[in-house]
């Protein structure tokens, strides 16, 4: 008998961003089998659910094999050279005709540091606008504006490790045992040795239920919860005046601001007994090391942004950053939003968040790139999708899925049906690619080389481990096509060239090459070949010098429940899913674990309604309804509904609303007023 060869390939899961190592194992070309690479620095041997079946989706049959041209509306079969002349040939006629600004291009978390940094290339220096971003908008906006404006960075301050050494943990809105399994084990492990948990959320997850503090806040009422904690942290002389006085500035005006809010103010608001806001806050301040999480549940609402500078005011009051084991630790999502984020797939931000609007920063790239740069930010998510048609006429999506992520799918969809071109890059027919007039099939993680960046700021190397399917061709290369196609030197020949491009160019990846990364990665900023990289940030002084209170204004979310709507409806993600599910849908262990979407309401609403377990309900709001499985706990609070994204057949962005946070355009995922009934 003949023993078959195996192939052991080291590389990082696609899917969250803890950034966990795994080994993929390949006998005669194909993914057999995916194992935990024990040597990974953060993972160290471990990986959740998705990533031991990290593998499943990648062979599937329903795989994009070659470009499809939509004609009376039927996809057929082009080649290659076909569908790079076509696509170019129509995003340089939208410009022409319309103007620069004409064209937009969506980005993705999905995709490597190189393939991003070029993405944002094409569209800058090859149709001169700067209407480029990716799906961050829609997580961790207010995160990059808030704290980039208070901090200088907008990046996680800290390394994943350091929650092991804290000895209290708060966690904002962040269900990390589903989101994020890897880290949040790691702050369990800092509970098992005696750290305190602190859980602030309105829905009782995992994490709050073995937590030592739930605080089930109201919906979007964070800002008065946390000014009251700084309130009573002031009141008791708690504060770290000298890092205040040393480190900070803006400190009067936010300490006159507080004197609105009293606790019994506070506590009315956010719905926490003065004594809770009391006993974690003190108990946040008092703490040697004391880290902040937080995720989509302060991010996704129209104070999305104010949220984040009220957990920076906190933490400044208190002298929790710059040093080990504290910080503020926003968890991000996708295995490279931050990587997306770091590479200037932003409409604002050149590659290492080097603003557009600086001249320097505009003449250092054209020298590189050879050719003039836009000067105005261009376009976010929200605002191309809403202006599809009219100032948006031709639209390049890379692997995202507005038609499941984006807030009003029914609107998303009109409105792209109204642009002259579309044309979408991904690995399967999406509900996005539908929709478009010509689809580019790219490669997966497990088909291409490159590096991600994970949550801590960890670049880490993707090693390709087989080809893609049929005529398929990773994203780089076709990256690559697209550039000389529009006469722009992209005659690069592997993704180690692009980084070395890119660390020319950006001071907090100057030290980063493709030679310097195995086996560790290396977290920036990492400035120069000998520079170890950075496990924390802001020591001794601040990325902007000394660190901003802003006073953050309270605003409730923008629609209320009523008599006709009288639920608030949440949406979010599951332990088995990710995202619009394009991947963990398709890999048949995830989807048999959770195939069917569901609606969590509360046993007291499911009884007044006639619900019970397993009823087909109809959610509506005043977007659009969506049928669904009802699922009865006492997780939810009474008079709330929790909806997950990932299901397609019922999707819950068919319901939610476009309300936006004024400064960073994030969506109010987390509170729209909605109707539950018995099908
Ligand atoms: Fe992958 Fe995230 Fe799970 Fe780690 S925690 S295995 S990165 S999905």
């Amino acid at each position: 008998i003949q023993t078959m060869k195996i192939d052991y390939i080291k590389t990082i899961c696609p899917y969250c961003g803890c950034g966990c190592g795994l080994i993929l194992e390949v006998a005669d070309g194909i993914i057999v089998n995916t194992r935990q690479d024990m040597d990974h620095p953060v993972s160290k041997g471990h990986l959740c659910m998705k990533g031991w079946n990290a593998h499943e989706f990648v062979h599937h049959p329903k795989r994009l094999t070659s470009p499809l041209l939509k004609i009376n509306n039927q996809f057929q079969k082009i080649s290659w050279d076909e569908a790079i002349t076509l696509a170019m040939e129509k995003f340089k006629a939208a410009a022409d005709t319309h103007g620069p600004d004409a064209v937009a291009g969506l980005s993705s978390a999905r995709c490597s540091n190189e393939e991003n940094y070029l993405f944002q290339k094409l569209i800058r220096a090859g149709f001169h606008t700067n209407n480029v971003d990716h799906c961050a908008r829609l997580c961790h906006g207010p995160t990059a504006a808030a704290m980039t404006r208070a901090l200088g960075s907008g990046a996680m301050t800290n390394s994943i490790d350091d929650f092991a050494g804290a000895d209290c943990i708060i966690m904002f809105g962040s269900n990390a045992a589903e989101t994020h399994p890897i880290i949040m084990g790691q702050i369990y492990e800092a509970c098992a040795k005696g750290a305190t948990l602190i859980v602030v959320d309105p829905r009782t997850t995992e994490p709050a239920k073995n937590a030592k503090f739930h605080l089930p806040v109201n919906f979007g009422a964070d800002i008065p919860l946390i000014n009251g904690m700084m309130r009573h942290i002031l009141d008791c002389g708690l504060e770290d005046r000298s890092f205040v006085s040393q480190r900070t500035e803006g400190f009067e005006a936010m300490e006159q601001a507080l004197e609105l809010w009293p606790m019994e103010r506070a506590a009315q608001i956010s719905g926490i007994s003065p004594e809770k806001i009391a006993q974690v806050a003190e108990c946040y301040a008092r703490a040697q090391n004391a880290s902040i999480v937080f995720c989509m549940g302060i991010t996704q609402h129209t104070c999305g942004t104010a949220n984040v500078h009220a957990v920076c005011n906190l933490a400044m009051l208190c002298g929790q950053l710059g040093r080990p084991f504290t910080g503020i630790n926003p968890l991000r999502g996708q295995n490279n939003v931050q990587g997306a984020c770091d590479m200037g797939a932003l409409p604002d931000f050149l590659p290492g968040y080097q603003g557009v609007t600086s001249p320097d920063v505009r003449s250092k790239f054209q020298a590189a790139w050879g050719t003039p740069l836009p000067v105005t930010p261009g376009l976010t998510v929200t605002e191309m999708t809403a202006g599809a048609g009219e100032t948006v006429r031709a639209l390049y999506i890379m692997a995202e899925n507005p038609m499941m992520s984006d807030p009003d799918i029914h609107s998303v969809k009109n409105r792209l049906g109204k642009l002259d071109f579309l044309m979408v890059q991904d690995i399967f027919m999406t509900e996005t690619a539908r929709l478009a007039d010509l689809v580019l099939p790219g490669a997966c993680f497990a088909e291409k080389t490159g590096t991600f960046t994970s949550t801590e700021r960890r670049v880490q190397l993707l090693r390709k481990a087989v080809s893609p399917p049929g005529e398929a061709m990773d994203d780089f290369s076709i990256l690559c096509c697209l550039g000389k196609e529009l006469g722009l030197d992209f005659n690069y020949t592997d993704p180690g060239q692009v980084m070395d491009e890119i660390a020319g160019l950006t001071p907090i990846y100057g030290g980063i090459g493709f030679s310097r990364l195995a086996p560790h990665g290396l977290q920036w900023p990492c400035v120069s070949q000998d520079d170890p990289g950075t496990p924390y940030l802001h020591h001794q002084t601040f990325s902007r010098g000394r660190g901003l209170f802003v006073v953050p204004d309270y605003t409730p979310p923008m629609e209320i429940p009523d008599p006709d709507y009288p639920f608030t409806l949440v949406t979010g993600r599951i332990f088995c899913h990710y995202h619009t599910g394009t991947m963990t849908r398709r890999s048949p262990t995830l989807s048999q674990e959770s195939s069917t979407p569901f609606v969590q309401i509360h046993p007291q609403d499911a009884q007044v309604s006639g619900i019970v377990q397993g009823d087909g309900v109809r959610v509506s709001t005043r977007r659009g309804s969506i049928v669904l499985s009802a699922r009865l706990t006492r997780d939810v609070k009474p008079g709330s509904l929790f909806v997950p994204f990932h299901f397609a057949e019922a999707p819950a962005n068919a319901l939610t609303h476009e309300a936006l946070d004024p400064v960073s355009k994030i969506p109010e995922f987390k509170a729209c007023a909605a109707r539950l009934e018995r099908e």
